[in-house]
């Protein structure tokens, strides 16, 4: 008798990590993207809170071209970042 063959298809709709059907083109499931989402939100309100960057230690600014956009005052080129502040990557966008 021939060996039956157990194919394990995988279904046409992939999941998430947490077992919930998500878009195949998504990393996650929306209720786990809700949950990321709410979570980088939380990390960024506590930075801001702190009014410090945490890359280098430095002030930050809200940034007002965007909503709830914060960067380090030695954020972007000579002339846009704060007089005497030295050159910072760091920005980072809460909810408002
Ligand atoms: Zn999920
Ligand atoms: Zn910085």
């Amino acid at each position: 008798m021939a060996m039956t063959t157990m194919v394990m298809t995988t279904s046409a709709r992939s999941r998430c990590g947490c077992g919930a059907v998500k878009a195949k083109d998504a990393t996650r499931c929306r209720a786990c993207d809700r949950k990321a989402s709410d979570a980088r939100y939380a990390e960024a309100e506590a930075v801001v809170t702190t009014g410090t960057c945490p890359a280098c230690g430095q002030a930050l600014r809200r940034n007002l071209a965007l909503t709830g956009w914060w960067q380090c005052s030695g954020f972007g080129a000579e002339g846009f970042r704060a007089p005497g502040a030295s050159p910072c990557s760091f920005q980072t966008f809460t909810r408002r």
